[in-house]
């Protein structure tokens, strides 16, 4: 029996892990569920599924609801710092980071400290402070599998293999609902359009990115930090179908892919499973149905996100840290209607450019770059 910590249960990718969990009982069980402002479906997963603590971040009059949780045999915790706490306990076995934005770095360092198992949804955890996280993962020994299902890929594809024998990683991307649309139509891209990504059903968040394609910049950065290797060695092509999550290859020309249905719980099991792997009841690939692959060329001058990501990178300090802040802002202006879709990279450029960067990246420093440039994003848009 393994025992999970879930951050971000209410979200896309927290009610998939518990579609898993619950489809194998004798495997495993939640220790604590977390929700930011959605109080409602905490109680109602805590109900269900009985954890022993849960924690609500944004809430903040939660009496009525600490005693309605205690009734069903549930601890309530409200605050960040109350997050943190629930990644520092012993209790769980693997800490599954589902939180979105870089909200969720400190839970994440506080479960490495702890030396657990991080199943990592949270890639922006890992984009703002890949170098941190990677190290202080070293140094407690603690192990992070990612979720994010072309890291899955690369991951699955990699089990027996010398990292030393990769001539590059192939990271597959969508390329999302405007893959073939020209400059000009990014103008008029209203929310809603955005919001209607062809093939996955994800988060907003997630869904805004994936059509800037920005989603794809901050999965580089996310290899880049998770396997070690050089960014020359990392590469994107647009693939529509998202059959093949990701390749990785060799330096004898050989190429590995993992390929399947687009179905986000696959990469959740295997995180939680590896190194096994367990009998599901999830669809499966029919190749006569999917019987077209097809790959192009990312364009990055018409998605210059993914662009500034690979630049971000190659600069290196905070300047991740200063386009993850800069993005989380800008997709949550757009969100709200605030800015245009075009301008989301302006104020991502426009933030990298007048940031001064802290070359050693502290936490400290990490959090003083990443506040820096939302408020660089707020006070510009
Ligand atoms: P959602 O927006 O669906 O869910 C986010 C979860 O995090 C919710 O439980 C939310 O609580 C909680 N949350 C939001 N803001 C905060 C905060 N500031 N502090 C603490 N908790 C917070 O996101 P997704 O599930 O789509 O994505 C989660 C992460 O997984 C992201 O990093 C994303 O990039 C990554 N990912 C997602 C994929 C997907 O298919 N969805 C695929 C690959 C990676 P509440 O409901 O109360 O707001
Ligand atoms: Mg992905």
């Amino acid at each position: 029996m393994r025992k999970i910590c879930l951050l971000g249960a209410t979200g896309s990718i927290g009610k998939s892990c518990i579609d898993i969990v619950r489809q194998f009982p004798q495997q495993f069980r939640f220790t604590t569920l977390s929700a930011h402002a959605n109080i409602e479906d905490l109680y109602s997963l805590a109900r269900r599924l009985k954890p022993r603590s849960a924690v609500i971040s944004a809430v903040e009059d939660i009496e009525e609801w600490r005693r309605r949780f205690h009734k069903i045999g549930v601890e309530l915790q409200q605050g960040m710092p109350a997050l943190e706490e629930a990644a520092a306990d012993t209790e769980f076995d693997v800490l599954v980071n589902a939180i979105v934005g870089a909200a969720g770095l400190k839970s994440t360092l506080a479960a490495i400290q702890n030396g657990k198992t991080i199943a990592l949804a949270n890639k922006e955890t890992l984009v703002a402070a890949g170098e941190l996280v990677m190290s202080a993962a070293r140094k407690h020994n603690a192990a992070i599998i990612p979720i994010d299902s072309e890291h899955s890929a690369l991951w699955q594809c990699l089990v027996g293999e010398n990292i030393d024998q990769v001539e590059r990683l192939i990271l597959t991307a969508s390329g999302g609902p405007f893959r073939d649309k020209p400059k000009s139509f990014f103008r008029k891209v209203t929310v809603a359009q955005a919001l209607n990504h062809p093939n996955w059903d994800m988060g907003a968040k997630i869904t805004i990115d994936s059509a800037t394609l920005m989603n794809k910049g901050l999965e580089v950065i996310e290899a880049y930090w998770l396997f070690g290797l050089k960014l020359e060695q990392i590469s994107v092509v647009i693939h529509p179908q998202s059959i093949i999550h990701s390749m990785v290859e060799f330096v004898d020309s050989s190429i590995k892919a993992q390929i399947g249905l687009p179905d986000m719980r696959v990469p959740i099991q295997y995180a939680l499973t590896y190194p096994q792997r367990l009998l599901n009841k999830l669809p499966r690939l029919n190749f006569i149905e999917f019987n077209t692959l097809t790959f192009f060329e990312p364009d990055t001058v018409t998605f210059r996100c993914l662009q500034l990501a690979f630049d971000a990178l190659a600069e290196g300090g905070t300047a991740a840290a200063v386009l993850n802040a800069a993005n989380e802002e800008a997709v949550r202006a757009f969100l709200g209607e605030k800015i245009r879709f075009d301008q989301i990279p302006h104020l991502i450029e426009e933030a990298l450019q007048n940031h001064s960067n802290h070359r050693s990246v502290t936490l400290e420093n990490i959090m003083q770059s990443d506040s820096w440039a939302r408020n660089f994003v707020r006070k510009n848009q």
